[in-house]
């Protein structure tokens, strides 16, 4: 499989290098040149293999070329043996045809798990093939770093920095990251907010000379094995429904639109899906876009949602090149424009496309904490408050009672305790067994001023295993 630039300027990659390679030369994101398609008759004869398994099957051409059928087969299957659920992605039922798929039995309770346990072990399985080693630098505001650091533990040929705002996020999310030790894992707190550390690692991939000739690798949702692995758990859901005889819809809490840019590419890959919903928290410019046709950025509002807390969605980019005929010259014009601060509208017949691959909602706090309590009272089931926010678009927006409509579940509420107080459930919340001992566990976590060359001093000077790179 060849994978192309959204802006149409960088050179064609295979899976490989697509893996290392975060943002494209021409600033654009790497998109599958052709996507593979499904027939109905393959889809059913999936129907009851462990996920592993259905994982192999949906992922396989993406990789071919790259890694051989045996060797992808065992990543997958040690990848999803990490996972306390037996079904790995289990559905629960709410209501009437209205499930929640539950998308955080994973290391760090929630789904960047999938595609993190992922990600980690392909990194080391190319990297020992070609006999090198990279460094990931990263932000986090809460849950990719602690799946990042979780996914990237074990790899030999990884060294991960994983920079957080200093007593800027949660206690939970903290002990995630800071209490897993190894020689190749770093957590840093920057006496400074997400931003700060955001724009670190972004300075840190446009000059690498500190690294010393050691590449670096992007661990956010631009990296395209990301997105990948996120494909796997809209088909099981499907099958799991009666799928792909019955036609399924889905509710997607979104920020950065990568988990909902999956579900597009599922329903392109063959899988009937009917909606495909856009859920967000105020931080809303794709519910604007998808209502109004403007993409313009907004001031960054804090939620009791955070992972969604977003102002630009950084996948949108994958829908807008296709949207415009994969015409990266278009695409690049477009996103010139947005960075000049003018944000934009797309054509007419472009927009009314969107429309119809894609429902919306914004939701605010109020309606989210409203949501968690109506659940929890209809169910006694607990909902995190990115879910919940799922579960709420989910019931405005549906068009059908008749198809089953499925919420992604993207985090545990354990994560979240201050939403589920809000609301005014009286449930005590209970860590899982793997990780009740949090609270107790030594931490290891260095703080650094809000300094770039501190910084990358820190990193060349631990960068190979805890000595120089
Ligand atoms: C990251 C995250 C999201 C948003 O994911 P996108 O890829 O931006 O769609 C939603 N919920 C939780 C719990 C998350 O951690």
């Amino acid at each position: 499989m060849r994978y192309i630039s959204t802006r149409g300027q960088a050179p064609a990659l295979n899976f490989e290098d697509v893996l290392l390679a975060g943002l494209a030369t021409d600033g654009g994101l790497y998109v599958p040149e052709n996507l593979p398609r499904f027939t109905q008759e393959e889809i059913a004869s999936w129907a009851g293999l462990p996920y592993h398994e259905l994982a192999f099957r949906v992922m396989r051409p993406f990789v071919t070329g790259s890694i051989p059928d045996a060797d992808f087969k065992k990543i997958l299957e040690e990848t999803y043996g990490v996972f306390s659920h037996n079904a790995v992605a289990p559905l629960r039922q709410l209501n009437g045809n209205e499930w929640v798929l539950e998308l955080f039995h994973g290391p760090t309770l929630a789904f960047k798990d999938f595609a993190l346990q992922l990600l980690g072990r392909l990194l080391d399985y190319v990297l020992e093939k070609r006999g090198e080693r990279v460094v990931i630098v990263g932000a986090t505001s809460g849950d990719t770093g602690s799946a990042a650091i979780e996914g990237c533990k074990h790899c030999e040929n990884v060294d991960i920095f994983i920079l957080h705002p200093h007593n800027r996020v949660s206690e939970v999310q903290r002990r995630q990251m800071t209490t897993i030790f190894g020689e190749n894992i770093h957590n840093i707190a920057i006496e400074g907010n997400f931003d700060d550390c955001q724009e670190m690692v972004k300075a840190s991939f446009a000059d690498q000379s500190f690294l010393k000739g050691t590449r670096l690798v992007a661990v956010n949702s631009i990296n395209w094995a990301r997105i990948m692995a996120q494909i796997v758990y809209y088909f099981h859901a499907a099958l799991q429904l009666g799928g792909p005889a019955r036609s399924v819809s889905f509710s997607v809490p979104t920020g950065n639109f990568g988990d909902i840019f999956a579900g597009y590419l599922a329903r392109n890959m063959g899988l009937p899906i009917n909606q495909l919903i856009v859920a967000t928290n105020r931080n809303d410019i794709l519910h604007r876009f998808m209502s109004g046709n403007q993409y313009v950025k907004d001031t960054l509002h804090a939620t009791l949602s955070p992972s969604m807390d977003i102002m630009v969605s950084s996948n949108f980019e994958r829908l807008l090149f296709d949207l415009h005929g994969r015409n990266g010259a278009a695409i690049a014009g477009l996103m010139d424009t947005f960075k000049q601060g003018g944000g934009f509208s797309v054509e007419q017949e472009r927009w009314t496309e969107a429309r119809n691959l894609f429902d919306s909602l914004a939701v605010d706090d109020a309606q989210t904490c409203e949501t968690i309590a109506e659940v929890f009272e209809q169910t006694g089931e607990l909902l995190d408050p990115h879910t919940a926010i799922g579960v709420k678009a989910a019931r405005e927006c549906r068009r059908s009672l008749d198809i089953p409509m499925v919420i992604l579940g993207t985090a545990h509420p354990v994560k979240f305790p201050d939403a589920v107080e809000k609301a005014g459930v009286g449930k005590a919340l209970e860590l899982p067994a793997h990780l009740s001992d949090l609270f107790e566990r030594d931490e290891r976590c260095t703080v650094l001023p809000n300094d770039l060359k501190a910084v990358q001093a820190f990193v060349s000077k631990h960068g190979n295993r805890g000595k120089p790179l």
